[in-house]
């Protein structure tokens, strides 16, 4: 074992590999609350494609274990590094290798972050506009977790906007798949296979994504309902009506009063709404002109009143912002309040009311606290858990997947698998198709060294 990392030493440079001391705490976790931090044997930080590719020629020759990281941001313990194996840091590959402005796309090392991308785009007028709330998340991470985030319910995720990529395969083989184009029918859609595989299938090297125009002019509409039910009732009116959000999150209360009382955020909503409100939509609309907006606005205002709102507030574009900001720190906060653990399953948006009320009933039989938020448009809310007994807790949390399965909907809405939701998604799925992901990821990966125990068990390939 000792060889290989003096040989990764010798291909990549001293300054690019950390073993035994050397190794920062920083890449031994991710952010999941159930991730345990572990050493791996050293961290490589490449910083081309070659030397991705002689790191993996190299540990497929040892069979040494091999785990990605991005920014280390993820939230299902994907990233944590296996003791006596690799972690390959992507954090020096960083390139903006191209923003092409005829063809509305750009082309990134997998390293570089949505906060990178995103201010190189501002000045030519684009945007990226996918956005998982962690912008320090990387281009590859995203990719590898099919990463969602507040404007999945206007532009789709990830995959929906991935064109290509260049990727690496466990014995060094570089491969490229799509390209600059939106279409194509020539044959297997690799691109997609590797699209949330988490660095399972290949390491990703390069992303090519499609680009959008920035729109000029947004509004964020902040509406206070009586019941938790009132506001997921609501949610496909919204989306049948032609309004078009660019954002629409649910908060219950609780969640409400938390992530405005961190950020120091006064929404100056009338005492006596606020003691009546159990739950909260913010919707944004973003248009190319302001009357349009103005429109817009007034549709969706009158809209969300006859729905059951208690009050509808514009609020000004600071505050706006500044909720938002604030809603993308609500794991945060709810991991400083002592939150044990986050679901994310997805259900089809119609049935988060039963969904919410059921995980309710599960929540009160587990002598559980729960609080919710999030993508109620897409059907993919997170519901905090707190509840400390590992047994009983791990007990609710699969009644809740089991729930959110049985309504037709699936383990992980945006998070990804990882560690932490193996054991749901191993029990839950259709036994052919986890077969099937098996062979897939033996033809990729034939000696098994890449993401070992993420998103299948071992024993289970
Ligand atoms: C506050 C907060 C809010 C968040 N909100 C959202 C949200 O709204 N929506 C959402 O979808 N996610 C959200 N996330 C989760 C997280 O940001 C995303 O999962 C993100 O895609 C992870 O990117 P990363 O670069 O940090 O990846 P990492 O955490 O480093 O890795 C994630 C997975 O991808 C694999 N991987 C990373 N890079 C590569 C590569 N180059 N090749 C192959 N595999 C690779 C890793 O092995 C791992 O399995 C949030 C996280 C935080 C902390």
């Amino acid at each position: 074992m000792a060889d290989i990392v003096e040989r990764l030493i010798e291909v990549l440079g001293p300054g690019a590999v950390q073993s035994e001391d050397d190794i920062s705490p920083d890449y031994t976790h991710d952010e999941g609350l159930r991730s345990e931090a572990t050493f791996p044997l050293a961290v490589v930080r490449p910083a081309t494609t070659a030397q991705v590719s002689e790191v993996l020629r190299l540990a497929d020759g040892q069979r040494v274990p091999v785990v990605a990281r991005g920014r280390g941001t993820g939230l299902s313990g994907g990233a944590v590094p296996v003791a006596g194996g690799l972690l390959v840091s992507f954090d020096r590959m960083t390139a903006i290798l191209e923003i092409d402005l005829e063809n509305s796309v750009a082309t990134v090392q997998a390293g570089v972050t949505l906060e990178q991308l995103d201010q190189a785009l501002a000045p030519v007028g684009l945007i990226y506009p996918v956005s998982p709330g962690e912008s320090s998340a990387s281009l590859g991470g995203n990719v590898s977790t099919n990463a969602g985030g507040m404007r999945a319910i206007r532009h789709g995720v990830t995959r929906h906007h991935v064109l290509g990529l260049e990727a690496v395969l466990a014995g060094g083989q570089v491969v490229r798949t799509g390209g600059k184009f939106v279409k194509s029918s020539s044959g297997l859609d690799l691109t997609q296979l590797i699209v949330g595989s988490e660095g399972t299938l290949a390491l990703v090297t390069e992303v090519t994504v499609k680009l959008q125009p920035r729109l000029g002019h947004s509004a964020t509409v902040l509406a206070p309902y009586p019941t938790l039910a009132t506001v997921t009732a609501a949610v496909p009116r919204i989306m049948s009506s032609g309004v078009a959000p660019l954002i629409l999150e649910y908060l219950d209360e609780l969640t409400m009063t938390a992530i405005t009382r961190s950020a120091g955020l006064a929404l100056s909503i009338p005492d006596e709404v606020r003691d009546g409100a159990q739950a909260y939509l913010v919707v944004v609309l973003e248009s190319t002109r302001a009357d349009r907006l103005d429109e817009d606005v007034a549709g969706l205002a009158g809209l969300l009143g006859d729905l059951g709102a208690l009050d509808v507030f514009v609020l000004p574009p600071a505050a706006g912002s500044a909720l938002i900001a604030a809603r993308e720190q609500a794991f945060y906060v709810s991991r400083s309040a002592g939150a044990d653990d986050i679901v994310d399953a997805v259900v089809p948006r119609a049935a988060v009311p039963d969904y919410l009320a059921a995980v309710g009933d599960l929540a009160v039989e587990a002598g559980a606290l729960i609080a919710g938020c999030g993508h109620v448009g897409d059907g993919n809310v997170h519901i905090s858990i707190f509840q400390p007994d590992p047994e009983v807790r791990s007990r609710l949390l699969h009644a809740i997947m089991r729930t959110a399965h049985g309504m037709g909907g699936a383990v992980s809405g945006e998070h990804g698998i990882g560690t932490a939701k193996r054991a749901y998604f191993e029990e839950l799925e259709d036994p052919a198709k986890l077969a099937l992901m098996r062979r897939i990821k033996a033809a990729f990966d034939p000696h098994g060294i890449l993401g070992p125990g993420r998103m299948l068990s071992d024993e289970a390939r």
